[in-house]
């Protein structure tokens, strides 16, 4: 399998899927998030959760990592000069690539090469890679964030979800993982947690993104507890870079006005 992703890489064979960002409010797409896919000749399309964990137990997570961070910033790079500037992008970073000093520098490099609006690119990391070394994660986090680019904790509520720690955290977006949000509102315990996050985001000034909202009481109790961000399939599954551009010309049908 290593050696496969590693001939994989260098047929370019993996490619980028985004899946729209909504204002829960206004339905209006406000950003993508870019996720990975393998185009593998003899599997097909290949999700991410088959390859990524593999590639982060040896150091082919460093160089799949570059891959997806350029494609993405060149994307992105398209879309500005196509004058869509102001659709945010979000790009998943592994925790190796945080915690590697030299993988950490070389993103940097690439990040800095790539002439694009960093304020509107956010930088999604998880609970678990920044409490495994939080002072090196916070000064990784704080160098990212004074370039302009924002920070987003996916999965929040999965990992230790220490409050202790997040209210330590240099954060600007809390991302409620689709396990509490497939839940909701049909079962309480679920329902009680997504709303203690939107309070406690809105306390600590964070916004919050809904992601896997597959339901429509799903998003209806998000919109009426005025969660700003959704994602989910039932607004729009993943698509590649042309499908998605079509999507954004769309009216969607959930608007709440
Ligand atoms: P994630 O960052 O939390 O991404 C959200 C996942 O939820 C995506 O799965 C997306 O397709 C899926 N999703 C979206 N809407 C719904 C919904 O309504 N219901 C359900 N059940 N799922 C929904 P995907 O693309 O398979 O990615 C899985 C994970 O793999 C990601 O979770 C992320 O942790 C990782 N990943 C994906 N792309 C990248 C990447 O480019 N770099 C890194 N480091 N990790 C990536
Ligand atoms: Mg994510
Ligand atoms: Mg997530």
């Amino acid at each position: 399998m290593m050696n496969k992703i590693s001939v994989g890489m260098n047929r370019d064979e993996f490619v980028l899927f985004y899946q729209p960002e909504y204002n829960l409010s206004t339905c209006e797409i406000i950003g993508v998030e870019a996720l990975v896919r393998w185009i593998s000749p003899d599997k097909g399309i290949v999700e991410p959760e088959l390859f990524i964990p593999l590639a982060e137990k040896t150091s082919l997570i460093y160089e799949l990592e570059r891959i997806i961070i350029s494609k993405a910033l060149q994307q992105k790079l398209e879309w500005e000069q196509n004058g869509l500037e102001h659709i945010e992008l979000s790009i998943n970073l592994s925790s190796k690539s945080i915690e590697s000093d030299n993988d950490f520098r070389i993103i940097e490099e690439i990040i800095l090469s790539y002439k694009v609006n960093y304020k509107t690119i956010i930088f999604e990391i998880t609970e678990t890679t920044l409490i495994r070394n939080i002072d090196l994660a916070m000064e990784r986090l704080d160098r990212l964030r004074s370039l302009g680019f924002r920070i987003a904790l996916d999965d929040f509520g999965t990992g230790y979800s220490s409050l202790s720690h997040l209210i330590r955290l240099p954060i600007d977006i809390i991302k409620i993982d689709k396990s509490f949000i497939g839940s909701i509102p049909a079962r309480n315990g679920e329902t009680a947690i997504t709303k203690s996050i939107l309070t406690l985001a809105r306390d600590l000034n964070c916004k919050v993104v809904a992601e896997g909202i597959e339901k429509e009481d799903q998003l209806e109790y998000l919109q009426k507890n005025s969660c700003e961000g959704g994602q989910g399939f039932l607004l729009c599954i993943p698509l590649p870079a042309e499908q998605v551009v079509e999507e954004m010309k769309k009216t969607c049908q959930y608007s709440r006005s």
